[in-house]
């Protein structure tokens, strides 16, 4: 009786797991936590990681490989050729697509495509065009808003950059509003000038919001960074670049901006944006939890080396170790290097783990931007996973998955 009723017991438990696993999507996956290098089974369940466990030793083939959630990245101007700023409605759904199916073989599951300062009607076509293709599910949720990178920045040359200088203005309300609305409120993070006529306010606003004010393209007094911190600016969009190449050693936008603790910092840390000893003084002093690394990457990474021209006709230059050069204004024009170049770069010039390099570029933007569903590998948050090897500083992507789905496997 007693041997009967443990069997009736055991099979109906049987029943029962055969039952959940035929409804639910259950799958573990394994690699070498980014956070100490120890084994460990990241268990997913309907897109979601159910729970991360250790284990002793990882089993199959690729026992070699890191784990980690997927990379996000605040500032990606186009990739593989495709541009979001591309005028003349050449920027299509299906374009946007295309970029984020590259992005996922550098590792990215998320991104805020950006767009720069640009005549109203491209900044309200393309933002409609971003917005319809943010809710595609193919695309698993890999877009969770945009940058707005200008257009109400500084007109003065070196600070302005490579933004076309006839489409620099003044912020205007109205205008922003009609952006906002295009981008179906999408609109996650503005770079501004502070000091520009209207800045400040500006920024209050958006504040006001919930938009995350990036200072940015600028050369703002210590006072006017005071009161934009004061007016709820968040963070400097890629410290060290926007800015002139000639600044008075006191008086100059650096100093404030590492001064003022409210402030958080991105850097791009593609080898060429930013000499060594300026990424190791940025990262001492802002720490690893105000840092966070972008890439502003552009159309232009992963196309061969060459002379091309911008959608506003001008001349750039792309050279062998993936500099893009403006010559019109010696300045760069972004970058061609994917965020994976920043995590590798990061640990080789400030000595930082792998662990604080993520947090960098995983945890530290999802944060920011109020992305409570993932930049971490726990218990309740997307399954957005990367696998992949470190050698020479060089981070190289093996197997990528977005809310669970594999998106991406190297060929063997
Ligand atoms: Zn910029």
């Amino acid at each position: 009786m007693m041997i009967n009723s443990k069997r009736v017991l055991y099979i109906s438990m049987l029943l029962f797991s055969l039952l959940l696993n035929s409804s639910c999507k259950h799958q573990g996956i394994e690699g070498l936590s980014f956070l100490d290098g120890k084994p460990v089974r990241v268990e997913v369940k309907d897109g979601m990681i159910s729970r991360v466990k250790n284990i002793s030793k990882l089993t199959g083939k690729g026992n070699h490989m890191y784990i980690a959630p997927g990379l996000i990245d605040n500032q990606v101007n186009g990739f593989a050729g495709i541009s979001f700023s591309l005028a003349g409605g050449e920027l299509t759904v299906e374009g946007v697509k295309q970029v984020t199916r590259s992005l996922w073989e550098y590792g990215v599951t998320s991104y805020l495509p950006t767009l720069t300062t640009n005549d109203r009607e491209i900044l309200l076509a393309n933002l409609y065009v971003l917005s319809k293709a943010k809710n595609e599910q193919d695309l698993l949720g890999s877009i969770p808003g945009f940058h707005l990178e200008g257009p109400y920045i500084s007109p003065v040359d070196g600070y302005r950059g490579a933004h076309p200088k006839m489409f620099v203005r003044e912020p205007d309300w109205v205008e922003f509003m009609e952006l906002y609305e295009a981008s179906g409120r999408n609109i996650l993070t503005v770079t501004v000038a502070p000091e520009i006529p209207g800045g400040l306010g500006f920024i209050r606003q958006c504040s006001e919001m919930g938009i995350i004010v990036a200072l940015g393209h600028h050369n703002a007094s210590a006072e006017t960074i005071d009161e934009a911190v004061q007016n709820g600016a968040r963070i400097c969009t890629h410290l060290g670049n926007g800015c002139a190449n000639m600044i008075n050693r006191h008086k100059n936008p650096l100093w404030p901006q590492l001064a003022r603790d409210e402030l958080m910092i991105s850097i791009i840390c593609d080898g060429i944006h930013l000499l060594p000893e300026e990424i190791k003084v940025f990262h001492k002093v802002k720490g690893t939890d105000k840092t966070i690394i972008t890439s502003d990457v552009t159309s232009y990474a992963t196309l061969p080396p060459g002379e091309y021209f911008t959608p506003e006709g001008d001349t750039i230059v792309l050279t062998p170790d993936q500099m893009i050069y403006y010559p019109a204004q010696n300045v760069l024009y972004g970058s061609a290097s994917p965020i994976t170049r920043g995590v590798g770069h990061i640990m080789e010039v400030t000595g930082c783990s792998l662990a604080d390099a993520f947090r960098m570029a995983s945890t530290n933007p999802a944060k920011l931007y109020g992305l409570t569903d993932r930049g971490t590998m726990e218990k309740g948050k997307r399954a957005d996973l990367i696998l992949f090897t470190v050698e020479n500083s060089e981070i190289k992507i093996h197997k990528t998955y977005v809310r669970g789905e594999l998106v991406f496997q190297e060929l063997e």
